[in-house]
């Protein structure tokens, strides 16, 4: 099984001005995929964390990293210094990276966005990567992705704006991720007529007896609020199965909790 890890990077998440939706979005997309993030680590920018916080990644077993952040060309943009000083890489300039950045920033003068096409030394630094590093092309912006193979992991880098690490996700991430796709997935969200889910507790230990391999999860309302929602997913090797147990499972939620209504 693929385990994932996320480690999000950036002084502004754990600053409180930007909130985290990268990771949430990488993970919505993963599921259709059949990748269970493990874990997810934020740090600040700054090198030594970024290196302790992937090898913790890597001790805990993901076998697929993603980094978010951190990719751009300013100072405080360390990640693959981070990456590199983690997993002892020497950071050389990449040909092909430092070709994406140059067709990028000549575009983007082009287009009037910026005024100067130039490669400066903050633009070359987006294509000075770790040691056996590939880029992964970037459309939309400048930095391009990160593709790394290391102590039998892959690692992907992506850069913090949402709109580029979305496009880099969907046009260069998703091949890669379905040639390493071991399971399907799938999911539901039901709604159940209970209030209290202490009363749904002994309904969903059943459930879950019940159906091997089926994870049901109730999406926590504040007391007094209509109804319960549990979110019930279930990963396996047939796309067919895995949607049936997911289905049969909910029917069983609802058959429960009808018994427990008062008018049930
Ligand atoms: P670029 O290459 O475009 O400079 P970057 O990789 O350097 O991107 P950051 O400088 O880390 O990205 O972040 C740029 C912006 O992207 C942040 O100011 C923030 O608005 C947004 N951003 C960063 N991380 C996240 C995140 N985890 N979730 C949502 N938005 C984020």
């Amino acid at each position: 099984m693929n385990t994932v890890g996320i480690l999000v990077v950036g002084n502004e998440i754990l600053d409180g001005i930007v909130l985290d939706t990268n990771s949430q979005w990488i993970i919505n997309r993963l599921k259709p995929l059949g990748f269970q993030v493990h874990e997810t680590i934020t740090v600040r920018d700054n090198v030594q964390e970024i290196g302790d916080a992937l090898n913790r990644l890597l001790k805990d077993g993901c076998n697929l990293v993603f980094t978010t952040g951190g990719l751009g060309p300013t100072h405080d943009d360390m990640t693959l210094q981070g990456v590199a000083h983690g997993l002892k890489l020497p950071l050389e300039l990449d040909q092909a990276s430092l070709d994406i950045v140059t067709r990028q920033y000549k575009m983007l003068h082009e287009r009037g966005i910026i005024e100067s096409g130039e490669i400066t030394d903050s633009r070359r630094k987006m294509a000075i990567l770790p040691r056996g590093s590939k880029p992964l092309d970037n459309r939309v912006g400048g930095a391009p992705g990160v593709i790394l193979e290391a102590k039998g992991s892959t690692i992907i880098c992506l850069p913090g704006v949402p709109l580029e690490l979305k496009w880099i996700f969907d046009d260069q991430v998703t091949p890669i991720l379905k040639s390493m796709m071991r399971e399907v997935y799938a999911e539901r969200i039901v709604a159940l007529p209970l209030r209290d889910e202490s009363t749904l507790a002994p309904i969903i230990d059943q459930v879950m007896a019940e159906a091997p391999g089926v994870y049901v999860k109730s999406l926590v309302k504040p007391y007094g609020e209509e109804g319960i929602r549990l979110w019930v997913s279930s990963l396996g090797e047939d796309q067919g199965e895995v949607e049936a147990k997911v289905s049969k499972a909910v029917d069983r939620l609802v058959e429960l909790t009808r018994e427990k209504l008062p008018n049930g």
